[in-house]
Parts: structure tokens; sequence; C-alpha cells
């Protein structure tokens, strides 16, 4: 069995919705008390994040759109965007630990003190750019990750792999132009389902030209068109990119009982797609994988589909 951080902190339950939401704080506790019932916990060690240094977090966002959201904080506004990206008084601190979380779950992997991660952070962060939050997310989790192994750290090629059900221009975004991240998303199109981007022929651009990767898959799409992705794109970029780690953005409403979309993965698909994930590592990475809750919102299939993607991550 292989060493699996299990990164989390109490305070991640207090960023809550201010009106009925599908990103709540019951969704982390339906994971928590899920791991825990089915042994799992045990299995993993524990790392609570301490709160984020702001240079950790300018990496990725701008300093202007930092005080935005944290002034929009203090005043009490209940939206960012005016649209679905929900506020409270406490969500700019639970957003920087969560950002925590994702460089704690990596610092552990990158310095060996476990072979993987998994971060059960909120709130998510895939769509989140440099200077905007959006699709229930603040900050870039995985982005400010990436950053930090880069610069803490020194390493050089860094592969996302981002199967949650929404495109994750965030993280696109960010590094557009950057050939030093690989970007792989799986999501559901066409552009009726939140956010519209992440077309086939959305491939980077500059010195970044081909270290972006879209799967864009039809409603009904199910483990067999995600296996064929997986095995006809990603398996040959991830061969020629040979990542030193990789960074999964893990969202799990792609599974066939999710109200948020209409793929139709089942809990076997996410037993392949961790699989996948780990045997690229094993291969190129030495082992080493880091992943991050994104979204997932029927807590059934959402509880059960974290435990098999735990079950792969430590390797029984
Ligand atoms: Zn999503």
């Amino acid at each position: 069995m292989n060493r699996v951080a299990f990164v989390c902190h109490p305070d991640y339950l207090l960023h809550a919705p201010p009106f009925e939401h599908p990103e709540s704080p019951v969704r982390l506790a339906a994971i928590l008390d899920h791991l825990r019932a089915t042994g799992m916990m045990d299995k993993m060690v524990p790392i609570t994040p301490a709160y984020a240094e702001n240079g950790d977090i300018l990496r990725v966002h701008t300093p202007e759109y930092l005080h935005q959201l944290e002034s929009a904080c203090r005043r009490g506004d209940l939206t960012l965007d005016a649209e679905d990206t929900y506020l409270c008084g406490n969500s700019y601190s639970v957003a920087l630990l969560s950002a925590a979380g994702a460089m704690a779950g990596a610092e552990a992997v990158i310095a060996g003190k476990a072979r993987r991660a998994f971060c059960a952070l909120r709130p998510p962060g895939h769509h989140a750019d440099r200077n905007t939050g959006m699709g229930f997310c603040l900050l870039n989790n995985t982005a400010i990750a990436a950053r930090y192994l880069q610069a803490r750290h020194g390493v050089s090629r860094i592969l996302i792999v981002d199967w949650d059900v929404h495109h994750g221009n965030g993280t696109q975004s960010i590094f557009l132009e950057d050939p030093s991240v690989f970007f792989f998303s799986i999501h559901e199109h066409p552009s009726f389902l939140y956010p519209g981007t992440g077309r086939r022929w959305e491939t980077g651009k500059g010195a970044g030209e081909g270290t972006t990767l879209n799967s864009p898959m039809s409603p009904g799409a199910g483990d067999d068109e995600y296996r064929n992705a997986f095995e006809q794109l990603l398996r040959p970029a991830v061969e020629r990119f040979r990542p030193e780690i990789i960074l999964v953005s893990a969202g799990f409403d792609c599974h066939k009982d999710d109200p948020l979309a209409d793929i139709q993965v089942s809990g076997e698909g996410f037993r392949y797609m961790t699989r996948f994930v780990v045997e690229m590592a094993e291969r190129h990475s030495g082992g080493r994988v880091v992943s991050l809750l994104e979204g997932g919102y029927e807590l059934k299939s959402l509880t059960s589909s974290v435990e098999i993607h735990v079950q792969e991550l430590l390797g029984t």
C-alpha cells in the first residue's frame, strides 16, 4: 500500500452559501463521514494546512483581484459575480486555506513524505482565472499548487488532468502560453454547459502551443468514451511530455447520477481514470500524484466515487 496524504481542514466547512446552492459544506461533511465509516481515512496520513502566504497566491492571482475578493467578503456581498459564485464573511479566508491545502498536498508529495495526496478542498478552484472568480471557484487551487512546485522545488514539467464535467477554463487560461504545464481537460460540451469553453481546437498559444489538450464529450458519453479519450489522446501526450508530477482536478460531477450535467461515468470509470493517472505517474513521475477535489454534487455518488479514487491512489 502506498503512503497517501489526506489534506483537509475543519474550517473548509465555514464557506457556506447564503441561499440554496449545490456547492455546500454538506458535500465535504459527507466525504469525511464516508471515508471514516469505510475505514479509508485510517489508511491515509492526515495533513492540516496552515494559512497560505500571500506570495504563494500572487504567483497566480492579481493583487487587485485578491483585494476585490477580500473587500466583497468584508462588505457582506452575497455573490462575487452576481451569478452563482456565492460569498459569505468567511469565504476569503477559507479560499486562502483551500489554496494552502493544495500546496500542502503538493509539498508532502514532492518532499517524499507521501507518494500521493488527496486534498479534500473547498471552495473548488478550476474556473478561477488570474483576476476573476467564477463557477463556485474563488482561487485556482490547482494552479497555485503548480506554481508552488515550480517556484519552491524547481519542478519543470507538470501535468494537470482535469476530469470535472465542466471545462477547467481558469486553469487553461493561466497556463495557455506556458509549455512547462500540460493541461488536459475532459468535460461535457456543447457550449450550453457551463462555462462553454474547451473546444478541441483550443491547444495552447505561443510557447504553450501543444501543451493544452481538450476532449469535449457529448451528453450521454460514459466510461467507454472516457477510456477512448484517455487512451487515444492523453496517453500519447503524457508519453511525449513526461511530467515530473501529476496534479488531478478531480471533479466527480461527471458521474451518471450527478444532477449538474449529462455525462454517464460510473464508479468503475473513476477507478479506471485514477488507475490511468497512477500508472502514468509510476512510468514518468516517480509515482507522484496530487489530487484536488473540484465538483461533485450528488452525495451518494460523490462519496462512493471518492472512496474508489482513494483506493486506487493507495493501490489497494
Ligand atoms: Zn464541475
